[in-house]
């Protein structure tokens, strides 16, 4: 598939799968499984309860898929630890969460702190940058995070506590894209960091009167920058720095399912927008002869764009659930993530 695809471990694009369980109300109401998942082979079967008896199912194959019984440390060991790694090193790394609400966004990417094996990447990747720090010997380390959402296509700052004000971003030929006023803050520890999460956190559902439904219309992104400075053989000292973002993004469902009008309506075609600006950048990328890749069409991949592509890795995680009322989102996220892939 491409110029760009190279051995397994050197893939600049990885896309993975993850299927919840049916949740306690979905088993109370009885509802069917249409996901079948052949972990071994990175294939799923989608079933259309609808379709007639002897209709095939949709099969999908991926880099790797994780089913009901995953854990959350499966996931990191196998593909977000090594990404981790490479921005220790001085690269760029992206990790998305996709898909519709409910489906675990939130849960891969934070989890629970509280309880060890519910520990999502935020909390995990925590855990490795500050022990591999702990544990370096001839390398000085400065952490650094900041916490933005956009929003109908706004950035808002979590991290400022006056976070009505707006934020731009802009392009400089030496640093790249770049957001002026973008609080950044330097993190020395595991709750260090974690407390500066959860304000973030907090600040998000400020004047929301809903924060499910917020939540599931805006994108999050968490971004570590990661500086390394080191005294090489030639006596001088050399920094890397390494950025990594961490995406929940926006639920996938499609609006008109909603009986969107109005200014939900408006806000619905601006949250598509940008799912469906990420979905062509990636899809660029992969296929590896595109000589446009088009960052500019939306914020979050203008935001991500020196991020994105180049010697950065990015892995997608898309997240279905299995009950056979979700049939056609979950179709419509594993057809968009097998286009990413
Ligand atoms: P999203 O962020 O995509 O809207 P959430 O992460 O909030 O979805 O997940 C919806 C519900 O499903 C939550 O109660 C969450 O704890 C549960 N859940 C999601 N994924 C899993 C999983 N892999 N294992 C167990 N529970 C899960
Ligand atoms: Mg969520």
């Amino acid at each position: 598939n491409g110029l760009m695809k190279q051995s397994r471990n050197d893939e600049t694009v990885k896309v993975i799968v993850r299927c919840r369980p049916l949740s306690q109300q979905e088993i109370g109401q009885g509802h069917d499984r249409i996901v079948r998942m052949h972990t071994d082979r990175g294939l799923i079967e989608l079933r259309n309860p609808k379709g007639a008896a002897d209709e095939p199912t949709k099969d999908f194959t991926f880099d790797a898929i994780y089913d009901e019984n995953s854990l959350q440390t499966d996931l990191y060991e196998e593909t977000f630890r090594e990404l981790v790694d490479s921005v220790l090193n001085g690269f760029n790394g992206t990790i998305f969460a996709y898909g519709q609400t409910g489906t675990g966004k939130t849960y891969t990417m934070e989890g629970r702190v509280d309880v060890a094996e519910e520990r999502g990447v935020l909390h995990n990747t925590f855990e490795h940058i500050f022990s591999h720090i702990a544990a370096s010997r001839n390398q000085q380390y400065l952490v650094r995070a900041s916490y933005l959402e956009i929003y109908q296509e706004e950035l808002r700052d979590l991290l400022n506590p006056d976070a009505r004000q707006k934020l731009e971003l802009k392009e400089r030929p030496d640093t790249g894209i770049y957001v002026p006023n973008l609080s950044s803050v330097m993190c020395k520890s595991i709750q260090e960091i974690r407390n500066l999460m959860g304000a973030g956190n907090s600040n998000r559902s400020v004047g929301r009167t809903n924060m499910n439904e917020h939540s599931s219309r805006s994108h999050a992104i968490f971004i570590i920058t990661i500086e390394c400075s080191e005294v090489g053989a030639d006596g001088e000292n050399h920094i890397r720095v390494g950025r990594l973002n961490l995406v929940d993004l926006a639920g996938s469902e499609r609006q008109a399912k909603t009986g969107a009008t109005g200014d939900r309506f408006k806000e619905a075609t601006k949250i598509n927008l940008s799912l469906s600006a990420l979905g062509n950048v990636i899809s660029a990328l992969v296929d590896g002869r595109s000589t446009h890749i088009p960052y500019r069409d939306s914020k979050l991949t203008r935001l991500l764009q020196d991020s994105l592509g180049g010697n950065s890795k990015t892995v997608m995680v898309a997240c279905i659930g299995p009950a056979s009322y979700n049939f056609e989102e979950t179709l419509s996220t594993l057809r968009y993530a097998n286009r990413a892939k």
